[in-house]
C-alpha cells in the first residue's frame, strides 16, 4: 500500500486512495484485470489464483475503501461485493448460526424485511428496533449481533453509534453499521467502536448511477475471515469492469460529498422554508429530531432529504414538474433523483412522502427547480 504520501486532507486521501507504487510506462490506475483464472504451475499459490476467490482490481479498491472507512489503520480490512445487498447477506449468514440471535431496524432499508424472513427460516432469531432514540439498548441482552443502519434510509433517523456499540460489547455482541447514507467521508463506524463497516457503493460512493458494488470492513481477523470464505461461497463478486470504475469514481469522492451536502441542506432549507408545513427531515438541518446526534458522530450530513406532500396526487404532480430532477429510485449521484416512496410498498411512510437525493448542480439551480416544482404543483 502506498502509504508514503502522508496526506491528512480527505480530499488528497480521496484521489490518491489505493494507488500503487507508480510504475514507469504503467497507468496511475491499472485497469481492470479481467481474468477468470490466473497462470499458476506448481504449487497452489496466492494472491491470484481464480477469480472467485481474489482479483488484482478487487485489491486496490479494497485498499481504496480501506484507507477512506479506517485511514492509518493497517489492521482493518475490505472485501468488496456485487451489491450492498451482497455484502450484508454476507455479513449476516457468515457471523450467525442457527439458535443465535440478532438485532435490526425495523424502518432500515427496504430488503431488511426479506432478511429478516430468511434469518428466521434459518432458525436465527430477529428482534427489531426503531432507528432512533437507541432502542435498541433495550433488546441487547442475549444477542450475538447488533444491526445498526444510521442514517436509516428512507426515514433518516440517526442512533448513537458508539453508546450502541459500547453496550453491545458489554453484552458480548458483535455490531455492523450500514454506512451507505453517510459514506466513509460522513462518517467513520469503526472508530466509533462498530466491528464492520458495511456499505452499498451503489449509492454515493461510486455517485454516477451506472454501477452495482457493495463492500464490507472490519478489524476483527477471524470475524473477516468467516465473510471472506462466505463472499468465495456464494461467488457474490464485483466484475473487473465494476471495481475499476468504482475505483475511479472514487477520486472525486470528496468532490461530490462536498456540493452533494451542501445541495442538500439548500434543499432542506426550501423545504422548511415553505409556506406549507411539509415534514422536511435531514440530518444536517439545526433542529431536526437526528441532528444532535449526527453532529457528534457524522462530519458531513449525506445528499438524501425526505419531506412528504399532503396527497399521492400532488406528490406525482411535483416530481413532474422538477426539470433537473430526475423520477428515479436509489440515490447518491451526481444528478439529482426524487421518488415517491409509497409507490414499493414496503416502507412505513406517508403516501405522499418523497425520498430526494441532492446531486451535484449548482446550488441556487436546484432549490430554484424545486421552488418552482412546488409551486406549479400546488395547483
Ligand atoms: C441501496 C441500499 C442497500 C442495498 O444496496 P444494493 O447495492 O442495491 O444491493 C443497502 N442498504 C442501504 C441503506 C441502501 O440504501
Amino acid at each position: 500500500m502506498r502509504e508514503t504520501t502522508g496526506a491528512t486532507g480527505e480530499g488528497t486521501r480521496a484521489v490518491r486512495a489505493g494507488l500503487p507504487e507508480p510504475v514507469k510506462n504503467e497507468p496511475t490506475l491499472p485497469g481492470p484485470v479481467f481474468a477468470a483464472h490466473f497462470h499458476l504451475p506448481g504449487d497452489v499459490e496466492g494472491p491470484y489464483t481464480y477469480g472467485r476467490d481474489e482479483n488484482p482490481t478487487w485489491t486496490l479498491l479494497e485498499r481504496a475503501v480501506g484507507e477512506l472507512e479506517a485511514p492509518g489503520q493497517d489492521d482493518v480490512q475490505t472485501l468488496v461485493f456485487a451489491s450492498g445487498m451482497a455484502a450484508i447477506s454476507s455479513v449476516l449468514f457468515s457471523q450467525l448460526r442457527a439458535g443465535d440471535t440478532v438485532v435490526m431496524p425495523d424502518d432500515g432499508y427496504q430488503a431488511l424485511p426479506l432478511v429478516h424472513e430468511q434469518l428466521r427460516a434459518y432458525g436465527i432469531q430477529v428482534r427489531t428496533a426503531p432507528t432512533g432514540g437507541d432502542a435498541q439498548l433495550a433488546v441487547l441482552e442475549g444477542a450475538r449481533l447488533l444491526w445498526i443502519e444510521t442514517p436509516s434510509n428512507p426515514g433518516l433517523d440517526v442512533c448513537d453509534i458508539r453508546r450502541l456499540a459500547d453496550a453491545a460489547h458489554a453484552r458480548g455482541a458483535l455490531v455492523a453499521v450500514d454506512n451507505t447514507l453517510a459514506t466513509p467521508l460522513g462518517q467513520r463506524p469503526l472508530e466509533l467502536g462498530a466491528d464492520f463497516s458495511v456499505a452499498s457503493g451503489t449509492k454515493q460512493l461510486t455517485g454516477h448511477g451506472d454501477v452495482l458494488l457493495g463492500y464490507v470492513s472490519g478489524r476483527d481477523a477471524e470475524a473477516m475471515a468467516a465473510v471472506r470464505r462466505w463472499r468465495k461461497l456464494v461467488g457474490a463478486i464485483p466484475g473487473p469492469m465494476e471495481a475499476w470504475l468504482a475505483h475511479r469514481s472514487i477520486a472525486t469522492l470528496q468532490l461530490r460529498v462536498e456540493r452533494q451536502s451542501a445541495n442538500a441542506l439548500a434543499v432542506a432549507e426550501a423545504l422548511r422554508d415553505w409556506p406549507e408545513e411539509l415534514g422536511v427531515r435531514y440530518p444536517g438541518l439545526p433542529g431536526d429530531p437526528s441532528h444532535k446526534t449526527a453532529s457528534q458522530q457524522m462530519r458531513r450530513f449525506g445528499c438524501v432529504v425526505s419531506f412528504t406532500l399532503p396527497t399521492r396526487a400532488r406528490a406525482e404532480r411535483f416530481l413532474d414538474a422538477l426539470r433537473l430532477v430526475d423520477d428515479a429510485t436509489s440515490f447518491g449521484g451526481v444528478r439529482s433523483t426524487a421518488e415517491r416512496r409509497g409507490r414499493w410498498g414496503g416502507d412505513a411512510v406517508p403516501d405522499g412522502f418523497v425520498r430526494f437525493s441532492a446531486g451535484a448542480e449548482d446550488t441556487e439551480d436546484l432549490v430554484a427547480d424545486v421552488r418552482r416544482a412546488l409551486r406549479e404543483s400546488a395547483g
